[in-house]
């Protein structure tokens, strides 16, 4: 898995080396923006810790009786801790339940390694409950705690993790991976809207997202033209799941300021989109998209507990279309 994914090597390096030179930390905090294959790192890590006879010191051998117990899903010294079904968060109960396995011995080698997968997911309970692993370790235990968003973790939690940042790799070597396996259209306009992270590039690649992409800024452009409703248009968007509309609609905000403050399409998340972007920045106060990325981010802050976002999307709407108004 890291082969497939060069840019996991180094960091596979170091983990590893500092394994056989015995100062691995008790636990580590991996972070990096989604798509970078920090899930798929921590599990082969895990493998690695546990195997009985890596190969060379560096892999898992995959053939020894952990490799064989982990492949079929049933090591006993693996603990994969994530939200429960229907839960967004790891609660308490679970924690505790991994403190005690954490503190059994190991049928193995004598390690037993758990990850934490997203650790940002962790109530305020269990991140306390937590702590107290965290400050008294078993010997021979490693707690991977992987995360996307590590400044939503307590600082208590953080502080006692020795973090490792996944970066993502050069554009040019990124493009090349990614067209080695999507002979698609556009790599590099997917490689712009992952911020450079491949894995969420090819997610997004298949999932052809450029078109409803573009569909949708088309509608942004329509409702600041008075053509489109931006009532009819909130209640659309507000049905969004994940809000895909809002979120893009920030990204393209954030890319007018950056075309009207700083002159160039340089570095824009919407290459795909630059022209539009850049005949609706010449529009646009900076002030007023500050604004309204400002109601943006708030919307979105909200978004995972709120019930009236159907609302709140009209808001942000009807800012927009009272702009064109006011220009
Ligand atoms: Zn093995």
């Amino acid at each position: 898995m890291i082969n497939e994914n060069p840019w996991l090597e180094p960091f596979w390096e170091r983990l590893t080396a500092a394994h056989r030179q015995n100062r691995l930390p008790h636990a580590l905090l991996l972070t990096g923006q989604p798509g970078m294959g920090k899930a798929v790192f921590a599990e082969k890590l895990a493998r690695f810790l546990l195997c009985e006879q890596p190969t060379d010191g560096r892999s898992p051998c995959r053939q020894c009786t952990s490799c064989t117990l982990f492949e079929a899903g049933s090591n006993p010294d693996y603990i994969r801790l994530t939200p429960e079904e229907d839960s967004r968060v790891i609660k308490i109960d679970q924690v505790r339940q991994l403190s005690e396995n954490l503190s059994l011995t190991s049928h193995g080698n004598g390690f037993k390694v758990a990850i934490l997968i997203p650790a940002d997911a962790l109530n305020i309970n269990a991140a306390n409950s937590l702590l107290k692993t965290l400050e008294e370790p078993s010997d021979n235990t490693v707690l991977v705690l992987v995360s996307s968003h590590p400044s939503r973790l307590p600082a208590t939690i953080r502080s006692r993790c020795q973090e490792v940042r996944i970066q993502a790799p050069d554009r040019e070597s990124a493009t090349r991976w990614l067209t080695a396996r999507y002979d698609g259209p556009s790599p590099e306009v997917y490689l712009a809207l992952a911020n450079g992270a491949p894995l969420r590039a090819m997610q997004l690649a298949k999932e052809q997202v450029l078109e409803e992409r573009q569909r949708r800024f088309r509608v942004l452009v329509g409702i600041h033209a008075g053509q489109e409703s931006p009532l009819t248009v909130a209640q659309d968007w507000a049905a969004d799941e994940d809000l895909k509309g809002l979120r893009w609609m920030r990204e393209w905000l954030m890319d007018m300021l950056r075309i009207r403050l700083s002159g160039q399409t340089q570095g824009i998340h919407g290459v795909d989109l630059q022209e539009g972007l850049t005949v609706l920045a010449r529009k646009l106060d900076s002030r007023v998209l500050f604004g309204q990325l400002d109601g943006i981010n708030r919307m979105l802050k909200l978004a995972d507990s709120t019930l009236n976002r159907q609302m709140l999307m009209e808001d942000i709407l009807l800012a927009w279309a009272e702009q064109a108004s006011g220009n």
